[in-house]
Formats: structure tokens, C-alpha cells, sequence
């Protein structure tokens, strides 16, 4: 079996007093799926940062594809501009809040991180584009506005803007928290798909039926901690901790 696509040892991260994440550890393999669930606070959002050093952590070792880094506090080397760069270069992150360019279309929305940081031609780019947006059912949408938009139709383009750079693994953060509940599925429907190709992908979800479909693995999180972690057969149909069961029969 290949080595997992990310390796992350004894991560913590402090926010002040705030210690947010404990020595945290996780595994994910390439071409899996891990869904990342837990307690509002609990420091999901945090973790996914500093997978792509959003966030810096204090201490601990992440390794991405062939990239590691070690972090030891205040003797930490933070790394250069261009090690950053490249760590994000390998992950595509899709927030809550779209985060698109409001004065671009939706074509130069996805077309304009490979002009601009991957260098790429711009009929390449255009090309790529183009293609990615049909993938995400937009293909007759590309000279739309983003405000001109359903909530649904812009997370889709967001996810297409994350493809077109080409990462390794996909970091989804509460992906459909924002949208209303009939525009839940097309975007959930995307993500599916994405797995069906064997993307890797870490997705922070509230989406519990979701999380057992699609999830190879689903790491239950409170307060810094991975309280449990394992098959969706174990941690949501049969979980080991008294944390994880509350939390389920909390939101299930
Ligand atoms: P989750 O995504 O599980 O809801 P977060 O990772 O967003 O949790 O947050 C975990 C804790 O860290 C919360 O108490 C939050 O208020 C705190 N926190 C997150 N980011 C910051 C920050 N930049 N500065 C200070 N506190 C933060
Ligand atoms: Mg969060």
C-alpha cells in the first residue's frame, strides 16, 4: 500500500490561553475520503487551516504528498514563501463563504489562480476551465456574475476554482452550512462524485447521512481532541465513546 497522502503528528495549536488543537494525530490515504465531525469549537476549522498553513501551528509534524514540516514552537522555522506556496499548491480549500471574485465571471473566477500562480496560457487555462465548470453542471453559466447566482451554483464554482489548481486533496469546510436546504444536494452531489474518482479529500461536515456515504473514515472531534476515529459503521452506527454518542444523538 502507498504511503498516506497526509501525515499529521502531535499537532497542537494555542490561540493565546486557548489551546485549540491537542496533539493531534491523522492519517489519510490517498484516494480516501475523511469526514471530520464534532461540537461547534471543537477546533475542525483549525485543523484543515493548518493542513494548508492558513494557520501555523505551534507544535508538531504535518507531511503533505512529498512535503513535511515540523513545528517547535517559538524555535519553529517558519517556512519560506515558496515551501508555503507550494503546501497550498497541493490543496484546494472550499469554505462556508464562497469567497469568489465578485468582479469576475465565473469563467475568470476558475481560470484565474492557473494564470496567475501556475503560469498557464490562457486558452490552456480557459480550456481547463471550461471543462471543469461542465464537470460541476455549470458549463452554461461561465459569463455569469457570481451575484447573479444561487448559493448552490456559487459553491459549485468555488469547487471548480479549487480544481482547476490541480491539488492533491480537497479540504471542504462545512461546504453547505450556508445554503438554503433544497441547494444542499446539488453541492453534496459534487463532492460524491469527487470521491467516486478517487480524489482525497478531508470534509468538515454536519452532514451525518452524507458522512456515512461517502467517508472512509469519520474522526470525531471535542475540544482539541480526536475523541474516536474509524469506519462510518463504527463511529456513527456503533461509536466506542460516550462523547461521540451524545454528539450524534444530539444532531442526528
Ligand atoms: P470548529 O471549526 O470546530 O467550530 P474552530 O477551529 O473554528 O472550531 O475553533 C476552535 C476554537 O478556536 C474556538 O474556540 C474558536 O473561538 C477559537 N479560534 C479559532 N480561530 C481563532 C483565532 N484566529 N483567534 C482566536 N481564537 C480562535
Ligand atoms: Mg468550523
Amino acid at each position: 500500500m502507498s504511503a498516506p497522502v497526509i501525515e499529521i503528528r502531535g499537532l497542537r495549536k494555542s490561540f493565546g490561553d486557548l489551546a485549540v488543537l491537542k496533539d493531534i494525530h491523522l492519517t489519510v490515504e490517498r484516494g480516501s475520503v475523511v469526514a471530520l465531525i464534532g461540537p461547534s469549537g471543537s477546533g475542525k476549522s483549525t485543523l484543515l487551516r493548518c493542513v494548508n498553513l492558513l494557520t501555523v501551528p505551534d507544535g508538531g509534524d504535518i507531511r503533505v504528498g512529498e512535503q513535511s514540516l515540523s513545528f517547535r514552537g517559538k524555535d519553529t522555522q517558519l517556512p519560506t514563501d515558496k515551501v508555503l506556496a507550494g503546501f497550498r499548491a497541493r490543496t484546494g480549500m472550499v469554505f462556508q463563504h464562497f469567497n469568489l471574485f465578485p468582479h469576475m465571471t465565473v469563467l475568470q473566477n476558475v481560470m484565474e489562480g492557473p494564470v496567475t500562480v501556475l503560469r498557464k496560457s490562457r486558452p490552456e487555462a480557459e480550456a481547463r476551465a471550461r471543462a471543469l465548470l461542465a464537470k460541476v453542471g455549470l458549463a452554461e453559466r461561465a459569463d455569469m456574475y457570481p451575484d447573479r447566482m444561487s448559493g448552490g451554483q456559487k459553491q459549485r464554482v468555488a469547487i471548480a476554482r479549487a480544481l482547476a489548481m490541480e491539488p492533491g486533496v480537497m479540504l471542504f469546510d462545512e461546504a453547505t452550512s450556508a445554503l438554503d436546504p433544497e441547494l444542499v444536494a446539488e453541492v453534496l452531489g459534487v463532492i460524491q462524485s469527487l470521491a467516486r474518482e478517487g480524489m482525497t479529500m478531508i470534509l468538515v461536515t454536519h452532514e451525518i447521512a452524507f458522512a456515512r456515504e461517502v467517508a472512509d473514515k469519520v474522526v470525531f472531534m471535542r475540544d482539541g481532541v480526536v475523541v474516536e476515529s474509524g469506519p462510518p459503521s463504527q463511529v456513527i452506527d456503533n461509536p466506542e465513546q460516550e462523547a461521540t454518542r451524545s454528539f450524534l444523538g444530539r444532531i442526528l
